[in-house]
């Protein structure tokens, strides 16, 4: 198979060392790693395979389908959304579901049942059985692994923290769980309060910051594109659609394979910038599906064949495009290679 002329180059050391540095922050409780949506666009078994090496013991999948693509390697998955009918005829040993409803603890029991997680809402009003559920014992009997809560607002300091940590560490020992775990990434910051058993962070494994204590943590993903083609355009020419952009004076511009069916998404119009040795590209025009221009009037030597590396760097990218982080990474297309190093 040829290479892609688009890659996403990770940074293994980087992913590793944000494991290391979250479970530290997480104090006692033990480290998990949130690899839903394709490890957030970087490649779940790519990241699977990491983070298990470093010590990693608990990963969470949204789906089903998401476990099958991991199970034969040889880790433990917790699916977040459940189990429904359909998914009990095929299920890797490898996985439990996170039980978040009456219907599916009742499914779950008339399956047989065997260890499960369950989710306690405690405020998102998302997925999750109601505390007055325990209560009234509709847990009773389940081989319970570990029970879960979620934070709303974890990236902010507002009340409805402390009132979830309180509501969710009013159930301990009122079931079977052997552990307890509410912190995803930005929860991990709020402090051992909110550490319990077992931490689940998602997005600052990937280089996601959201918090003062998030301040070591490093950026793993670098989109690259290769030029397709460099051309000059002249004073008053208009580049890409819409004749949006009109160049100034006689330009450079050098045409990437990157586009917004990559996730390049058209927020990075004149706002985008690329890197190449030295050299601070900007995106000039609108970005189309598979197409983006550059100006390489800093770039002399930069043509056909040459690859720049996006200026992705997360929580400036997201500031700049008015994106997440989030979506910055699980926008991340499948025309890339993803390449380790
Ligand atoms: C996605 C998710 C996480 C990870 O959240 P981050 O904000 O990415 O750290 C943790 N727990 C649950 C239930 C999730 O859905």
């Amino acid at each position: 198979m040829t290479d892609s002329p688009l890659r996403l180059r990770l940074n293994a050391a980087a992913l590793t060392a944000n494991w290391t540095l979250l479970a530290r922050l997480g104090g006692k409780a033990a480290c998990g790693a949130a690899v839903k949506a394709n490890g957030y666009g970087l490649g779940a078994r790519g990241v699977v395979e990491r983070l298990a090496a470093t010590g990693c013991r608990d990963f969470f999948v949204a789906t089903w389908a998401e476990a099958r693509a991991l199970a034969d390697l040889d880790v433990t998955l917790s699916v977040l959304h459940g189990v429904r009918a359909e998914d009990l005829a095929d299920r890797p040993r490898t996985a439990r579901p996170v039980l978040a409803s009456v219907e599916q603890v009742r499914r779950w029991r008339e399956a047989g049942g065997g260890p499960c997680d369950v989710m306690v809402d405690t405020g998102m009003n998302r997925l999750g059985i109601s505390a007055q559920n325990v209560a009234d014992g509709l847990l009773d009997g389940l081989a319970i692994e570990t029970l879960m809560s979620h934070l709303v607002s974890a990236d902010e300091a507002v009340p409805l923290n402390g009132r979830q940590r309180d509501a969710f560490a009013a159930l301990a020992g009122r079931t079977s769980a052997r552990r307890m775990s509410l912190a995803n990434s930005a929860g991990i910051a709020l402090g051992k309060d909110y550490h319990f058993d077992l931490t689940r962070p998602g997005i600052a494994l990937y280089g996601g910051r959201q918090r003062d204590a998030h301040a070591g943590i490093r950026q793993v993903v670098t989109p690259e594109a290769q030029i397709l083609q460099r051309r000059r355009v002249t004073a008053g020419e208009t580049i890409g659609y819409n004749a949006t952009f009109t160049a100034p004076h006689d330009m450079e511009v050098a045409i990437l394979n990157l586009g917004y069916a990559d996730g390049y998404l058209r927020c990075f119009s004149d706002k985008g910038v690329a890197h190449a040795g030295g050299a601070i590209l900007p995106v000039v025009g609108r970005v189309s599906m598979d197409l983006t221009a550059l100006c390489v009037d800093a770039a002399p030597d930069l043509g056909e064949g040459d690859w720049v590396a996006m200026d992705y760097a997360l929580p400036e990218t997201a500031a700049r495009s008015g994106l997440s982080q989030y979506e910055l990474l699980t926008g991340l297309g499948a025309r890339f290679d993803r390449v380790w190093a």
